[in-house]
């Protein structure tokens, strides 16, 4: 079994992320935009200093973390620099100095999302993101095992942030008592974020506001029928 490896989720003992310097990237076919940090990232603890957070999307660890991952010379990421504040949402406080963190940049890669038939979520073809709004839902979510890599630690190719890791390295890491590590099964794991209202859909045709991958997806999960689409001008 695989497992999407969250943060506990504790509003108490929290991340969030700071002001960070970044590049962005935005497809012209879909609109996604794609963000790069520049230099040290900036985030702010919110209660006890645990090992595992993502702050606002991002994650980052301990370096008693990385330690464990060294030590069984686990494959599938990198790390980058981190600066560490004490803070709330709205407030900065002083620097953490008494624990190191670090960002994980999951490398390893198992292919796209796919729902529990082996059926990939859309994507654009341009920018190979997820696109949103597809009509794409899920209870549970598999990948191809011809798509996976091998590596110890992997994320999906269109969802590259979320680390997944093999039930051998669950196990690993809840041994070695790090804090705030929340273990979601891949097959229990509810996708609801694309769906989208068939009037939503309509009024986002009347506007002009799709494209190719857009449509076809509509038209698979059944948001929209040929004969709207039809109605809208849009030829299929
Ligand atoms: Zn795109």
């Amino acid at each position: 079994m695989y497992y999407f490896l969250f943060d506990d989720h504790n509003t108490r003992n929290k991340a969030i992320m700071s002001e960070n310097e970044y590049d962005r990237e935005i497809c012209d076919n879909c609109g996604g935009i794609r963000v790069s940090y520049k230099g040290s990232f900036k985030f702010k603890i919110q209660g006890k200093l645990c090992d595992y957070y993502s702050a606002s999307g991002t994650f980052v660890i301990s370096e008693d973390f990385l330690n464990v991952l060294k030590e069984h010379g686990y494959t599938g990421y990198e790390v980058a620099d981190t600066k560490p504040y004490f803070g709330t949402v709205t407030r900065i406080g002083e620097a953490v100095t008494t624990k190191k963190y670090y960002r994980l940049i999951v490398t390893g890669r198992c292919g796209l999302m796919c729902d529990m038939k082996g059926d990939p979520a859309p994507i654009c073809r341009k920018c190979r993101r997820k696109i949103g709004m597809s009509g794409f839902d899920t209870m549970g979510v598999s990948f191809v095992p011809e798509a996976y890599d091998g590596s110890d630690i992997f994320a999906f190719e269109d969802l590259s942030n979320i680390p997944i890791v093999s039930e051998e390295i669950k196990k690993v890491l809840k041994k070695s008592k790090l804090t705030n590590l929340r273990f979601v099964p891949l097959e229990e794991h509810e996708y609801h974020f694309d769906t989208i209202r068939k009037e939503s859909a309509l009024s986002a045709l009347s506007k002009g506001r799709y494209y190719d991958e857009l449509i076809e997806a509509w038209l698979k999960y059944g948001v929209v029928s040929k004969e709207e689409l039809a109605e809208y001008g849009v030829n299929i």
